[in-house]
Parts: structure tokens; C-alpha cells; sequence
């Protein structure tokens, strides 16, 4: 349920009306605004008098919100959520590029890729140190090591950057990591999701191989509820029955959750497509649909890279599609 208070309501009333739902055990989210303030209510609001609560004199309207997600959902945050990533902002109108390869390989690469693609407009790095690979005997990442050498990146370029996260015992590890991203295969990793719930630091959590919008909801939402808003959700395409692309980019997830989130929405065509001659449509795609943000596989040697090299683009392609996806953003005037 949602409340929306009247213009000019003063804090000592909206204080004390929370007060009030905070007495019959719900819990409040309140959400101000350029025009309002809402107060979302969490819990079992059965035993709110709607009658009562609209006939207040600070009470605009009073809502029932019949969404399972609360907290992510847009009728409890009017306005975009703006995720600020160590001074990098992206939702709102703020589009950010992330780019870098799938895997930290060697100190070479990670400081020679995140040296090209800062120069080509990326603003936050890409690199995974922990890989969830299908098979158990293709390369894992460096684990810590990768870390230590994403981090040697920032240092050089200043880009802040994101990693995968694939167990909560590595929480610590992550520290310094400016992002944590929450891979497909650990979306619904629900003791993953309370994990980082509990730090404050922004989390990329990508769509499920199998998973419907409103599951990646209830994932986001299981990250709030513990009281970290900092949630940027990814598209990386899902199962289908086409297998000529790995995954099939579904696109119109940008439009549908930025109707039921206010939470930003970034596109991977890498891992979507599977296929680097493919990226750079599905980018510009992506960007005209409204995406917040694209995350892409770059690598400075695609056939010798440890993992996903056949989506991988190069230093050069990625410059190429960087400056595509800027035009098609004035075009569309984004
Ligand atoms: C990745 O970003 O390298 C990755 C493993 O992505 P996903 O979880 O979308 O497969
Ligand atoms: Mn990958």
C-alpha cells in the first residue's frame, strides 16, 4: 500500500503518521520526490483503515500495491533511481558503458584493455576473477589475484570497477571493488542477495538464463530489503527455443521494467548474442530501447581468450560501437 501526502505536508506530520503505521507493525519506505511524498508500507496492511487514512487532511490518495515487490517497485519511487558508482552515475538519464573482458587474465590485459576502452568512452571496467563456467575443467578466474590486478587497473586509469561475486564467504574480498555483480546462474542465490543486501555498495544483478521479469524483481527486492537500494538490473538475454545466438536478447525487458522499476537497466548483448559481430547492433538496439547502461565483453586477443572470446570485440571494435551507441542516443534524443 501506498500513501501520497499532500503538498506542503511538514515532517512533524509525516513523522508522526509513520509513527502510527510503524504502531500496527508495518514498516515504511518513504519516498520524496519533485512533486510528492509517498509512503510505501510494508507488511500485513490488512489492518490499515483506508477509509480513515484518506480522510486525514495530509492524505492525497491512498493505494493498494498488489506487486509482490515493494521496495522495486516504481508506484513506491515515482523518479528514476540514480546509482552513484563512486562518483559515476548511471539511471535517470546518466548512461554509463562498462566494458573490459570476461575474464582477468594477466596484468597486461587487464591494464592494456581498461587503458583502450577508457579512452574510447567506457566509463566503469569489467572482470571477472570468480567465473561460473559450465564445465569444471575450463579456466575458474584468478580469484583473488584477479581482484588485486582489477584494482591495480582503477588505479591507473581511475575507472571504477565491477566483478562477479559467486560466494558470500568472498564478500570480503570484494571491498574495494566498486560494483558486485550478481551473475544469471546466481540470480535467485538467495542467502547471495542478502549477503550483499547488507553492504551498502551498488549491485549489478543480472536476469536468470529462466527467469521472468518479475523474478529479477523479487531478487532486486531481496537486496533492498536489507536495506541496500543501490541496484542496477541487467538484461543478458534468456533461454529460448533459438540456438543459433546463445541467449535471445530480450529487449523489450528495457521498456517493461522501467514502467514497473525505478531501478536502471543495463543491456549485455555480449553474453545475449554470444556472437562479437552481433554486439554492436544489439548495443545500438539496446540504446534506443532506453537502456541505462551497456555491459561489454572486450578483449585485446578474442581467439586466445580464457573465456567467451567468440562474443569478445576487440580494443577497436568496441571504440567503433562506443561511438554508435553515442549517436543513436542523440538521435533518439537520450
Ligand atoms: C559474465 O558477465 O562474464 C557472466 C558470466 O555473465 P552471466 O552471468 O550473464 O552469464
Ligand atoms: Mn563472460
Amino acid at each position: 500500500m501506498i500513501a501520497v501526502l499532500k503538498a506542503g505536508t511538514n515532517s512533524e506530520q509525516r513523522e508522526s503518521l509513520i509513527k502510527w503505521f510503524e504502531s500496527m507493525g508495518l514498516s515504511t519506505y518513504v519516498s520524496v520526490g519533485e512533486y510528492h511524498t509517498i509512503i510505501g508500507l510494508i507488511g500485513d496492511t490488512s489492518k490499515v483503515d483506508v477509509g480513515l487514512l484518506e480522510s486525514l487532511s495530509i492524505i492525497e490518495s491512498v493505494k493498494r500495491i498488489t506487486e509482490p515487490y515493494k521496495k522495486a517497485n516504481r508506484k513506491f519511487h515515482e523518479e528514476a533511481t540514480v546509482v552513484d558508482v563512486g562518483g559515476v552515475k548511471i539511471g535517470g538519464g546518466n548512461f554509463q558503458i562498462i566494458a573490459g573482458p570476461c575474464s582477468v587474465e594477466t596484468r597486461d590485459q587487464i591494464l592494456g584493455i581498461a587503458e583502450s576502452v577508457r579512452a574510447s568512452g567506457a566509463s566503469i571496467l569489467r572482470g571477472g576473477a570468480f567465473k561460473p563456467r559450465t564445465s569444471p575443467y575450463d579456466f575458474q578466474g584468478l580469484h583473488a589475484e584477479g581482484i588485486e590486478l582489477l584494482l591495480e587497473a582503477k588505479k591507473h586509469t581511475g575507472l571504477p570497477i565491477i566483478s562477479e561475486i559467486m560466494n558470500l564467504n568472498h564478500l570480503e574480498l570484494f571491498m574495494d571493488v566498486d560494483i558486485v555483480q550478481i551473475g544469471a546462474r546466481n540470480m535467485q542465490n538467495f542467502d547471495l542477495l542478502k549477503a550483499v543486501g547488507r553492504t551498502n555498495k551498488p549491485v549489478l544483478l543480472k536476469r536468470g538464463l529462466a527467469n521472468t521479469l518479475k523474478e529479477l524483481l523479487m531478487s532486486a527486492e531481496y537486496i533492498m530489503a536489507e536495506g541496500n537500494e543501490n541496484v542496477i538490473l541487467c538484461e543478458r538475454g534468456i533461454r529460448t527455443f533459438e540456438n543459433h545466438t546463445r541467449n535471445t536478447l530480450d529487449l523489450s525487458a528495457v521498456p517493461a521494467l522501467h514502467e514497473l522499476t525505478h531501478l536502471p537497466v543495463v543491456v549485455d548483448p555480449s553474453h545475449a548474442t554470444g556472437i562479437s559481430r552481433f554486439v554492436e547492433s544489439m548495443a545500438a538496439a539496446a540504446a534506443a530501447a532506453g537502456a541505462d547502461g551497456l555491459m561489454i565483453e572486450v578483449h585485446n586477443d578474442p581467439p586466445r581468450a580464457l573465456s567467451d572470446g567468440a562474443q569478445s570485440v576487440t580494443p577497436e571494435q568496441f571504440g567503433v560501437i562506443a561511438a554508435k551507441v553515442r549517436k543513436v542516443r542523440e538521435a533518439m534524443g537520450l
